[in-house]
């Protein structure tokens, strides 16, 4: 099968749409411990997405290789695989995206005189070109399913796939209060995160002050596993889920039982069709983690998890009962 032809079967799995390009593109820059991202969306990303960061960049022979299928420099032996602790490990994301797009990759590593442009369009690699560049790396994905017009097809209008890239965004920057994201599109900046390590700062940026200020804190400790973070009170709560957010090792997750869980802890106070807002950080070992379940790193599976809902169960209803030392609330503006 020719590799292109193999890139697109993959490129199904991985890229969906627009949204999961950005997933994508973010997960990369945070691997390169780009400590400012960002995300910019042209007609809401079907036209262009791209991801600015400020990170280790690539050298020129990388910034090639990165467009070959299974090429990560994340994983070196199986082993690694049963501690994953980057964000991207199958070597899959670029060459997938690559084969049905038309991509501008510029790159500067730290220390390198220049930086270097690489084209790759529909799978097809052009020889890379010196260019002027700050150091990091820009990702600008292109014309998203230009060659695979069955998918192209089954794309939204771009008001409904811009609000999934955004939705993405959120939670990137949730997950990840020490990086400053910026996400704007061709007309106007959406929103900014400081990146000063203080979620409750990104809930801010997010929603609004007001919002962010009335969340209280919820922590509890097991030893092996330890849940932290903020959750609404039942006067925040809102008509879906969207705005319950949970992290497993700085990953953003879905996980129904946890959520369950967390629903159980608010019990009547909330009215039907209710949905609690939170942002909670699981850590634990990421061996008690399997993130290889979805294309997509979405789903998680926990080993421990009827442990960890009870953790999380209790750290919620301790926080609603106010049983929970509260931390006054330090949001600055
Ligand atoms: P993975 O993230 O699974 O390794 P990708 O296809 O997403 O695979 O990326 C391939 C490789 O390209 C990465 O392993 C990394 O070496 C390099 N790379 C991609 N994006 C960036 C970036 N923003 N900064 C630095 N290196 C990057
Ligand atoms: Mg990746």
């Amino acid at each position: 099968m020719p590799k292109v032809m193999a890139d697109q079967i993959a490129a199904g799995e991985v890229v969906a749409r627009p949204a999961s390009c950005v997933k994508e593109l973010i997960e990369n820059s945070l691997d390169a411990r780009a400590t400012r991202i960002e995300v910019a969306l042209v007609e809401g990303g079907i036209g262009s997405v791209t991801v600015i960061d400020d990170g280790e960049g690539m050298e020129p022979d990388d910034a090639v290789l990165a467009f070959q299928r299974h090429a990560t420099s994340k994983v070196h032996e199986p082993r690694d695989l049963a501690r994953i602790r980057t964000l991207g490990f199958r070597g899959e994301a670029l060459a997938a995206i690559a084969s049905v797009a038309r991509v501008r990759l510029i790159t500067r590593a730290r220390g390198a005189e220049s930086g270097i442009l690489v084209r790759v369009e529909g799978g097809e690699i052009h020889p890379p070109e010196p260019v002027g560049a700050a150091f990091g790396t820009t990702m600008e994905v292109r014309d998203l399913f230009f060659n695979t017009p069955a998918r192209l097809k089954y794309l939204r209008s771009a008001q409904t796939e811009q609000a999934r890239s955004v939705e993405v965004v959120q939670r990137e920057s949730l997950a990840h209060p020490e990086v400053a994201f910026v996400c704007r599109t061709e007309r106007q900046v959406l929103f900014q995160t400081p990146g000063r390590g203080d979620a409750r700062e990104v809930w801010a940026a997010l929603y609004g002050v007001g919002e962010a200020k009335m969340l209280l804190e919820a922590r509890a400790d097991h030893g092996d596993y330890v849940v932290r973070g903020f959750i609404g009170r039942p006067t925040q709560a809102r008509s879906s889920r969207q705005h319950g957010y949970l992290f497993v090792n700085g990953r953003p997750v879905r996980n129904v039982a946890v959520q369950q869980a967390i629903e159980r802890a608010y019990g009547e106070r909330l009215m039907v069709g209710r949905y609690p807002v939170y942002a909670l950080y699981l850590e634990m070992d990421p061996v008690l983690v399997d993130p290889n379940v979805h294309p997509q790193k979405w789903e998680v599976r926990l080993s421990e998890e009827r442990d960890v809902c009870e953790l999380v169960e209790s750290a919620v209803r301790a926080a609603l009962d106010g049983t929970m030392l509260t931390v006054a609330p330090r949001v600055r503006r």
